[in-house]
């Protein structure tokens, strides 16, 4: 297990578009090496969502916590690596929720998403797979996968208003 270092917001590797993976690329060690330290890290720093350019591996791979059962939200969790998802917008409706992120520190900010959404993507052995999400899982995986187009959540913020330190979120803005 590797606890690997974050790129922060600066970094050029958060605005570079991620490379393809091929599916015979998924099966090696190195990358099942990859997909593991991205998770370990991800729980290492308490995130909910781990892109691999945040770890400067510039690859579409990211790794989301979801729970076991999606009714239940104080069902275990488990660490679902996507590689080279793709994501299709199932709703018109569009949610504004807060969002943090790891390469921005400290930071709250109210973003708007697409309240269902069905990704397609690679698994860790490199088999296709759709699954469908909504709510707060659907935000998370559009998040993650920003970060593989160079996206950062505060780009799509509607107006930089709400962007907040945790210190002042827990102050003036967690009522909602
Ligand atoms: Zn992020």
């Amino acid at each position: 297990m590797s606890i690997l270092k974050v790129a922060r917001i600066g970094h050029p590797v958060l605005r570079q578009q991620a490379r393809r993976v091929e599916p015979t690329e998924i099966r090696q060690a190195a990358f099942q090496k990859l997909i593991d330290d991205l998770a370990d890290t991800m729980n290492e720093d308490h995130g909910i969502g781990l892109a691999a350019p945040q770890v400067h591996e510039s690859v579409r791979l990211v790794v989301v916590g979801m729970h076991k059962d999606p009714e239940d939200d104080e069902s275990e969790l488990r660490i679902v690596p996507f590689v080279n998802p793709e994501i299709e917008v199932l709703s018109k409706e569009i949610i504004e929720g807060w969002e943090g992120c790891l390469s921005i520190p400290e930071m709250r900010g109210r973003v708007p998403r697409a309240a269902a959404i069905r990704v397609r993507s690679h698994d860790r052995r490199g088999k296709l797979f759709e699954m469908d999400l909504e709510g707060y899982p659907a935000r998370v995986l559009q998040h993650e996968t920003d970060h593989l187009d160079g996206v950062l959540f505060i780009d799509r913020m509607r107006s930089l208003d709400t962007l907040t330190y945790l210190e002042e979120f827990a102050r003036y803005w967690n009522k909602d």
